[in-house]
């Protein structure tokens, strides 16, 4: 029982990415959200997936239109992308 339970509710690393991919675009349900949280308490990587895929989604919610015109001065876009960069631990 309780290795069934297990092999229910671990996910490969393919499948992980896929659901914090998911997750950024609609809400996971119940079962989806315990594997994912169960996955990224076991795997450093996709926990380090997730924290760079939020960081790069909150970037793209934030005014960065600037960014996305044309410029041949890029020493404003290489700073705010420099500063954009969340520190490492
Ligand atoms: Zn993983």
């Amino acid at each position: 029982m309780k290795r069934k339970l297990m092999q229910i509710l671990m996910i490969s690393c393919l499948k992980a990415t896929e659901l914090i991919e998911k997750k950024s675009m609609m809400p996971l349900s119940w079962i989806e959200q315990i594997k994912l949280k169960i996955h990224l308490r076991l795997c450093d990587p996709c926990k380090h997936y997730a924290q760079q895929s939020n960081a790069i989604d909150e970037w793209m919610k934030a005014d960065n239109k600037d960014l996305l015109t044309p410029s041949t001065d890029t020493t404003h876009l290489k700073e705010k992308i420099i500063r954009s960069i969340p520190p490492q631990e």
